[in-house]
């Protein structure tokens, strides 16, 4: 009997892939109902498939010999406005919904609250997992809760901030990500007619430097736009997009730990460079990934075969077309190394390595 639920058999994922890499799934479903969903999830377990869940493919890194098991995309879209009051509305969106378009229906309604995180690709299921940030801003802002089917008891809760455990590219999601939580949906609170949140330097100056009045479709038209000079908007025609936005995050440290740092590189700090530093709470300090590797010699435009830094963001690594995942995680490993070498920080990944067994950089020489 054919399976009650939309599934195909060997699919190439690399083209499901901002990054364009990664081997076939055995099979690959894309349920848009809870029944559906329930359905791929008994099959799979009556065949013994290992399961792997994708949304947009824009932060994961998948093993070249691809995912032996049944690959969950769910792209139930819908949008649901559950409260609303005076000042606020809480819309309730399913997980595969595109996340930039949520943005821009929100921008277009006066609504505000993600405004800066405009541009950024892939799923809104996907967006509380690392609680995606830019220009100053994180989804936990909004965040009101999530629906989270658990694909080992195959039960449903309702997660909120608090469980959720957001930090800086983190959530209590992100240690199983692939594996154990299904977002089914997540329900954001806006702020209606609010106030753009202007507090990144670089969205600050460019909003001065235009003489128009600032506006929540303002901020969204000049974030996009920062984002497209750094290939951080997802585009087929720009070489530089291809890949899975930052691949390291920024490093949080202690206040001894940085010391270590600017010791270590005193030499171009005597020439008068400044090291970028970000407070982030008591002891601690967040220091910018691009800027150490562009200190460890790892210039824009670097090349290991066919991957590479991206030539205008030293913090993304690029597919150049006919790389291979091997090629783009030595690479990965090579960075690692020698921004450890030269300042004693030892990057971690962002995104998600999705194959047959645990993958860690130190896998690749
Ligand atoms: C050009 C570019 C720019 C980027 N800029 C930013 C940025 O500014 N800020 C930022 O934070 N990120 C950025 N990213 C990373 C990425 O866009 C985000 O992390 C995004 O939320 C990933 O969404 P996705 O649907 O593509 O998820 P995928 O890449 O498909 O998956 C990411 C992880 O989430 C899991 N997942 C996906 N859907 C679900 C679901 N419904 N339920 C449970 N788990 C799920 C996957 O298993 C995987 O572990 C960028 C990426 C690119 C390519």
């Amino acid at each position: 009997m054919a399976p009650s639920f939309p599934v195909a058999e060997h699919v190439a994922l690399a083209s499901l892939t901002t990054l364009g890499l990664g081997g076939p799934a055995r099979y690959l479903a894309t349920p848009s109902t809870q029944n559906e969903l329930l359905a791929c999830l008994e099959w799979g377990d009556k065949h013994q498939l290992e399961r792997w869940i994708l949304g947009g493919g824009s932060n994961v890194v998948i093993a070249d010999e691809g995912l032996p098991g049944l690959v969950i995309q769910w792209v139930a879209k819908e949008r649901h406005v559950v409260q609303e009051t005076e000042a606020f509305v809480d819309v309730q969106v399913e997980g595969g919904h595109n996340w930039d378009e949520l943005v821009a229906w929100s921008v277009e309604n006066n609504l505000a609250g993600v405004e800066c995180l405009s541009g950024i690709p892939g799923s809104v299921g996907a967006a509380p997992i690392q609680n995606i940030g830019a220009y100053g801003q994180e989804l936990c802002e909004t965040f009101v809760k999530a629906t989270v089917l658990d694909l080992e008891t195959y039960t449903t809760s309702e997660w909120d901030a608090q469980r959720c455990d957001f930090g800086y590219r983190h959530s209590a999601l992100k240690p199983s990500a692939g594996r154990r939580f299904l977002v089914l949906d997540v329900t954001l609170r806006f702020t209606r007619n609010g106030e753009p949140a202007v507090r990144y330097g670089e969205l600050q100056r460019t909003l001065e430097a235009s003489d128009k009045p600032i506006s929540l479709a303002l901020v969204r038209d000049t974030v996009i736009c920062l984002r497209r000079r750094k290939g951080m908007v997802f585009d087929p025609n720009d070489p530089n997009s291809r890949s899975a936005g930052s691949f390291f995050t920024n490093p949080i440290l202690s206040l001894e730990e940085v010391e270590g740092v600017r010791e270590r590189l005193a030499d171009v700090l005597a020439e008068g460079l400044s090291m970028p530093v970000y407070p982030v709470g008591e002891g601690q300090q967040k220091l910018a990934a691009a800027w150490l590797i562009e200190r460890a010699g790892l210039t824009k435009g670097t090349r290991w075969g066919n991957v590479g830094i991206s030539d205008v963001h030293a913090l993304a690594l690029v597919n150049r077309g006919g790389g291979t995942t091997q090629e783009l995680l030595s690479a990965a490993k090579q960075i690692q190394k020698q921004v450890q070498e030269r300042t004693g920080v030892l990057l971690q990944p962002e995104p998600v390595f999705l194959a047959k067994r645990s993958v860690s950089l130190d896998d690749f020489s």
